[in-house]
C-alpha cells in the first residue's frame, strides 16, 4: 500500500492510503470554503519519496476519487491465466487489474532463468518488482532520505534542523529523536513512527481544528487513559438525548430503523447506545480515540445495536453528501468550533435532516467576571443561545429546538464519576507532569462549575438542514 500524510503546519491531519488521504484532503478543502471556514493550507506527502504531491480536488469526493485513484488497487497474482495477454489493456483478459502488456528485451540468460521459474515470465517479473519495491520501502537509507525531503518541505526553520538532518542521514536515530522530540505539533511522534516497523494504518489522526482544545495534543494518550473508564466523556444524560429526538420528531424528522445517523465525537458511546435503543437506526459512531471505540463496540454488542465504530477525525470525515438523516454531536463540536463543525458537516445531511449538538452556552446576558475570564481562556467560543442559534442559521440550518442541560448532567453524570478516577490515574502516571496538569485543569474546571454553574452549561441545539 502506498502511504500518504497530510500536514497542516506541523499538525498531522491524516495518514493512510490514497483513498483515505484524498477523502481527508477533500474534507479540508470543503471546510475551508464553507462559510466561516478557516483557510489553513495543507500539504500532502507521499511516504515513499517524502515528496509533496498535489491532487486535483475539484468537484465532489466521488469526482476526486474517480480522477485520482488508479483504476485498481489490486495487484495481479502470479501465474494467472491471462498473463501477458496482449489484449489485456483493451478490455479483454483482466482489465480491472490494470495489467498492461509491453515488450521486454532481455539477454538469453535472463530468458533461460525466467523459463526455469515455476511461474510464467510475467508473474515472475511482477514478483521480482514487488520484492524490490518492498526492499526499497524498508531500506533505511531510502527511508531517511524520504523523511529528509518531507521535513525540508515542512519547514527548514525548525530548531536545530541541520543537526537533525545530519543525524537522520547518519541513521543515528537516538540523536535525531533528541532533537525532533523538541519540535512542535505532531513532528516528534511522526519522526519516531517513521522508523518504527508498525504497518501503516488508515487513520485520519487529528481534526482540522483540534488545536482549539489544547488538551487534545501531546496529552491525548493521557486523556484517553483518564476518560476511558468514565460513564461519559462529557456532560449529558439519556433523557436529554431522548428529549432532542422528540423535538426533532415534532419538527418532522422522526428517526427510526430505516434512518442513518452519524454520532460525531461519540466517546465511549453513552448517547450512541441510547440513540440505538430509541430509534433502532443504523449508526456510524466516530471518534479519534480507539480505546473509546472499543468500549462502545462492547456495549453495542451486548445491546445487539447496529453501530459501526469508525476511527476518524470529525474535521476530515470520509462520508458522502446527503448520506445521513441525522448527525449527533454531544459535547464534542468544541473540538472544531461550533461554526466550523456546523458548516463542515452540513453536506453529509439529507435535505431536512437534523443536526443535534450540545455546546457550551452562557445562560444569560451577564455573568461574573471570573467565570467570563476562565471560559474566555478555556473556550473562547462560549456564547449565549441567541448567538449560537444565529450562527446555526448562518450555516444553513433552521432551529427546531433548544434546551439547556440540567446541572445534574454535569455534577452527577460527569464530574462525580471523574473525581473517583483522578487519583488512580495520577498513581498510574506517577511523576508525570502532563498527568498532573490534566488533573489540576480538571479540578479547576470542576471548581469553576461549582461556583458559577448557574451562569453557563451545555445548550442542546436541534437544527434542521435547510
Ligand atoms: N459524546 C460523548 C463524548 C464527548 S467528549 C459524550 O457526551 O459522552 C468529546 C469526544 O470527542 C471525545 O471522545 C474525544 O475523543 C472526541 N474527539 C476529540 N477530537 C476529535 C476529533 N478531532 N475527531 C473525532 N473525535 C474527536
Amino acid at each position: 500500500m502506498k502511504t500518504y500524510s497530510i500536514f497542516v503546519s506541523y499538525r498531522l491531519v491524516a495518514s493512510g492510503d490514497l483513498k483515505t488521504v484524498l477523502s481527508a484532503a477533500k474534507a479540508l478543502v470543503d471546510a475551508q470554503s464553507a462559510p466561516g471556514g478557516e483557510s489553513e493550507n495543507f500539504l500532502i506527502f507521499e511516504h515513499a519519496t517524502g515528496r509533496q504531491v498535489d491532487f486535483d480536488l475539484r468537484g465532489s469526493l466521488e469526482d476526486v476519487l474517480a480522477r485520482e485513484l488508479p483504476s485498481t488497487d489490486a495487484a495481479p497474482t502470479d501465474g494467472a491465466p491471462s498473463d501477458g495477454a496482449p489484449a489485456a489493456k483493451t478490455g479483454k483478459g483482466r482489465p480491472k487489474l490494470g495489467v498492461v502488456s509491453a515488450e521486454v528485451t532481455l539477454l538469453p540468460r535472463h530468458w533461460e532463468w525466467l523459463a526455469a521459474q515455476p511461474t510464467r515470465a510475467s508473474g515472475t517479473i511482477r514478483r521480482l518488482v514487488e520484492e524490490a519495491r518492498v526492499k526499497e520501502g524498508t531500506d533505511p537509507k531510502r527511508r531517511a532520505e524520504a523523511l529528509g525531503n518531507l521535513l525540508w518541505c515542512l519547514g527548514g526553520d525548525l530548531n536545530d534542523f541541520e543537526n537533525a538532518t545530519r543525524a537522520l542521514y547518519a541513521l543515528d536515530t537516538g540523536r535525531l529523536f533528541s532533537i525532533t522530540d523538541q519540535w512542535p505539533g505532531d513532528l516528534p511522534s511522526f519522526v519516531r513512527n517513521w522508523f518504527s516497523p508498525a504497518p501503516p494504518r488508515n487513520v485520519p489522526v487529528q481534526s482540522l481544528a483540534v488545536h482549539t482544545d489544547p488538551t487534545l495534543d501531546p496529552t491525548l494518550a493521557l486523556m484517553e487513559d483518564l476518560f476511558r473508564d468514565a460513564p461519559r466523556q462529557g456532560p449529558g444524560e439519556g433523557a436529554q438525548t431522548a428529549r432532542a429526538l422528540e423535538l426533532a420528531a415534532a419538527a418532522g424528522a422522526r428517526l427510526g430503523p430505516d434512518s442513518r445517523i452519524a454520532d460525531l465525537g461519540c466517546g465511549t458511546g453513552a448517547q450512541t447506545l441510547e440513540l440505538a435503543r430509541l430509534t433502532g437506526a443504523d449508526i456510524v459512531a466516530v471518534d479519534i480515540l480507539p480505546s473509546f471505540l472499543e468500549r462502545l463496540e462492547e456495549g453495542a454488542r451486548k445491546l445487539g445495536a447496529r453501530v459501526r465504530p469508525l476511527q476518524a477525525s470529525m474535521g476530515a470525515l470520509p462520508f458522502s453528501d446527503g448520506e445521513f438523516d441525522a448527525l449527533w454531536a454531544e459535547g464534542s463540536v468544541y473540538n472544531m468550533g461550533f461554526r466550523e463543525g456546523l458548516s463542515a458537516w452540513r453536506r453529509f445531511l439529507k435535505k431536512g435532516g437534523i443536526l443535534c449538538v450540545s455546546e457550551l452556552t452562557w445562560f444569560g446576558e451577564s455573568r461574573p467576571a471570573e467565570a467570563e475570564a476562565y471560559w474566555g481562556r478555556e473556550y473562547p467560543g462560549i456564547d449565549t443561545a441567541a448567538a449560537k442559534l444565529k450562527i446555526a442559521e448562518e450555516c444553513g440550518y433552521v432551529p427546531a429546538g433548544y434546551f439547556p442541560l440540567p446541572s445534574r448532567c454535569w455534577t452527577e453524570g460527569y464530574y462525580r464519576p471523574l473525581e473517583g478516577l483522578i487519583d488512580p490515574f495520577l498513581a498510574r502516571h506517577d511523576g508525570s507532569a502532563a498527568a498532573r496538569r490534566i488533573a489540576e485543569g480538571l479540578r479547576e474546571e470542576m471548581e469553576v462549575y461549582d461556583r458559577f454553574g448557574d451562569f453557563y452549561g451545555y445548550g442542546f441545539y436541534v437544527l434542521i438542514k435547510r
